[in-house]
């Protein structure tokens, strides 16, 4: 538990469920990255030539000697011990959207029979982890299943419990990336200098251009026992059948509703151990559907804001269980009600500020602000089908398109007001654009701007890629994905794209035409080119997705036929242009998306079969045999004909009863044979694919029949708990 925090027990005495009142005096400016080994903890251990060399590794990608990681290594074992910390780990991000750590002690012998606190500066960089037991898509070949993890500096190390945490990559014996932060880190890098070199068009001074992201993580919570008595919650982290309720969100009433003192405190604890950590909460309300919340923080630069996503998510999982609640971040826990996404807020800065941020005072700040946003629809234009591969999953699949979330067609919505700006860029003639009487007086014609914000009140929640003011918000991004995957897709392409622009810019510069109106007529040509992608109506109509194929966007539905798009030509070309990702990375990455998938909804196939075998049927029968029973009764006991007509009811339930346990009996067999044919095939493509065609379906189609029997058979006898008791907390 946290230092911080101290906790009162109310409620108890009243038979109701205990709630844990988080008792914290300090303001969250006290306590705020208390257990993060930041700059001012560096300042403070470290000496100042080493924290010298620190912010340069940090700052400029500065290599680390390990005579100063030893230094660093030192401080930090200091730091950590006057918290109490007796273990350090590695903690990285491999491809099964978690985390893993393996734990060390600090602990030495001192070859004298007694032992000291050890922590190297070796240790601290590099570590071996077995890489054997993560998936790899083939990269690491069985005889090698050595993987390294090494330092990420620019990550801060934080203390959890009894252990120091270190961030790092993961990479295989040979160096390809096993992990999400090794191709995250190297995007980043890319979009710094392509972006840079175009900041620099319009501010010579740029050094550096950040890419920040903002996430918003939705998650629902249940009770504890309820959970517990549902294995399908257990294991796949969704229910895999249940009828709805009959209150569900059709109210309206949950969406930014007074919080229920439980979930209150819940998130209060949360809050509070997520500052001390270093993760800069700030929003928190009740999402649209029933015991659905949702957490923001203040955005970060992007490799932090990832490994501070991948924290909260662990951490919510655990403070819930404290507090009597499981945390679920599975993307569609519930059918009929809103599932759960993870807004992708993402935006690019120097360190004058958001190169997306628009209008400026200048026209060459409009210009830049304009270049900025034409070159992001760019990148989502060409690599449209890539983004949607990016987030794509068995879980996520079953929110897009679900006219809840943003349809399984990337496309961008700019609003009104920006919309126009673009309009009247592509439509002006340079004669009127431009003076060119003398360089100075030079005027550009984009509409005046006006101060307020762009669009903030002209919102459009069908888009999967809005502007919002100063920002892109990627929405399709799934609850429990790690955002690196969608991160290094966007930033890559960005990256690749600004570099596009560079290149014609240049080309026209040195061909004798003006900067400025280089940069205009690249700009117009690329507002005519990316028009495809800027759709600013409904994206759930039918018309849409006629519209969208009119376009010649990625209209594709089937998440294993998204995942093409990890192995194209252009997507191969993209990542090698940009030094991101090898060709052998994208079909590892391909590959195990793939695995993932199948093996998901095998796992989902699984549990669904067992459920039907061993709690529907079974349970439908024996009120069926009630219902008989019952039937035999009547007529022992009432003459003929009246019998006939008091249980006609029971005849026709008996009969329902039957035509839905044969259904779901004879479609489990089926479900078991498609299984049993998928599992053969060898190629993994292949494989997903008939799970998607042919297993994915009969989940479903049983589903409907087993809902039914819910609503048929005893309250009593039914074994699993309900959608009405699951869903609302009191
Ligand atoms: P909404 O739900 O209305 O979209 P929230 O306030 O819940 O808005 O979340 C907005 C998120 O966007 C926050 O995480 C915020 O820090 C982030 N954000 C704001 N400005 C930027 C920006 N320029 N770049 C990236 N993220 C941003
Ligand atoms: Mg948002």
């Amino acid at each position: 538990m946290s230092s911080t925090l101290r906790f009162q027990v109310v409620g108890e005495a009243f038979g109701k469920k205990p709630v844990y009142v988080p008792n914290c005096t300090e303001r969250p400016s006290e306590f705020f990255a208390k257990y993060v080994f930041n700059r001012q903890k560096m300042f403070k251990y470290l000496p100042a030539k080493v924290y010298r060399k620190m912010c340069d590794v940090i700052d400029n990608g500065a290599s680390l000697d390990l005579a100063t990681a030893d230094a660093v290594a030192a401080g930090m074992k200091q730091w950590a011990m006057e918290l109490g910390v007796t273990h350090c780990t590695h903690w990285f991000q491999p491809l099964t959207e978690g985390t893993a750590e393996k734990h060390d002690g600090f602990v030495e012998h001192d070859w004298k029979g007694g032992m000291v606190e050890e922590f190297s500066g070796k240790e601290l960089i590099q570590q071996e982890p077995d890489a054997s037991s993560f998936p790899s898509g083939g990269i690491r070949s069985t005889f090698e299943a050595r993987g390294y993890s090494a330092w990420d500096p620019a990550s801060p190390v934080f203390v959890i419990g009894d252990t120091l945490m270190i961030p790092t990559i993961f990479i295989s014996y040979t160096g390809e990336a096993l992990d999400y932060k090794a191709p995250l880190k190297k995007a980043l890098h890319a979009v710094d200098k392509a972006a840079t070199a175009v900041a620099q068009y319009f501010n010579p001074e740029v050094k550096k251009v950040v890419s920040n992201l903002g996430w918003e993580q939705e998650y629902f919570l249940v009770d504890e026992g309820l959970f517990a008595a549902r294995p399908d919650l257990v294991m796949t982290g969704r229910t895999l059948m249940g009828h709805d309720s009959a209150k569900n969100q059709q109210m309206d009433d949950h969406y930014f509703g007074s919080i229920p003192m439980r979930v209150s405190m819940f998130m209060k604890d949360l809050e509070i151990q997520a500052l001390e950590l270093g993760i800069p909460c700030k929003t928190r309300h009740n999402e649209v559907a029933p015991n659905q919340f949702e957490l923001a923080p203040i955005f970060e630069e992007t490799n932090l804001a990832v490994d501070h996503n991948m924290l909260i998510m662990g951490l919510m999982r655990n403070v819930a269980r404290k507090h009597g609640f499981r945390c679920l971040l599975h993307e569609k826990p519930f059918a009929g009600i809103n599932g759960s996404g993870k807004h992708n807020n993402w935006s690019l800065s120097t360190d004058t500020g958001i190169l997306l941020h628009g209008p400026g005072k200048t026209p060459t700040d409009n210009l830049r602000f304009v270049t900025f946003v034409v070159e992001t629809l760019m990148a989502v234009y060409k690599h449209n089908g890539l983004l949607k591969a990016s987030i794509i999953s068995a879980t996520n699949a079953h929110r897009l398109g679900a006219n809840e979330a943003p349809p399984a067609i990337i496309s961008s919505f700019l609003g009104k007001q920006l919309s126009d700006v673009l309009l009247a860029l592509e439509e002006s003639d340079d004669d009127k654009l431009f003076n060119l009487s003398g360089k100075k007086s030079m005027s550009l014609d984009i509409p005046q701007i006006p101060d307020l914000m762009l669009d903030n009140t002209d919102r459009n929640r069908t888009s999967p890629f809005a502007f919002t003011g100063n920002r892109f918000e990627f929405r399709a991004v799934g609850s429990q994905a790690n955002c690196a995957a969608a991160m290094i897709v966007l930033n890559t392409a960005v990256a690749d794209a600004l570099t596009d622009f560079k290149t014609r810019v240049d080309a026209l510069i040195a061909s004798g035409m003006d900067k400025i109106k280089a940069i205009v007529k690249v700009v117009r040509d690329d507002i005519k080119t990316c028009k495809p992608i800027h759709f600013d109506g409904n994206g759930y109509s039918e018309e849409w997705k006629q519209e969208a194929v009119r376009r010649g966007l990625d209209v594709e539905s089937s998440a294993p036929l998204m995942l093409d798009q990890y192995v194209t030509p252009e997507t191969i070309a993209m990542f090698s242009r940009m030094e991101v990702m090898s060709e052998c990375e994208l079909r590892a990455r391909n590959e195990i998306k793939l695995e993932t998938y199948t093996k998901k909804i095998q796992i989902e196939a699984r549990i669904f079969g067992d459920l039907c075998v061993n709690h529907v049927v079974p349970v439908a029968t024996r009120y069926q045999s009630q219902l008989i029973d019952n039937v035999h009764k009547i007529k022992d006991f009432f003459p003929a004909d009246e019998a006939e007509r008091l249980s006609a009811n029971n005849v026709e339930l008996i009969r329902k009863i039957s035509s839905h346990t044969s259904f779901i009996t004879e479609n489990v067999d089926k479900l078991i044979e498609a299984r049993k044919v998928a599992n053969v095939l060898e190629d993994e493509r292949e494989k997903a694919i008939a799970y998607h065609d042919t297993v994915a379906p009969l989940l479903e189609s049983i589903r409907y029949h087993v809902d039914k029997l819910e609503m048929i058979v005893d309250d009593e006898l039914w074994p699993l708990p309900k959608y009405r008791e699951m869903l609302f907390i009191r």
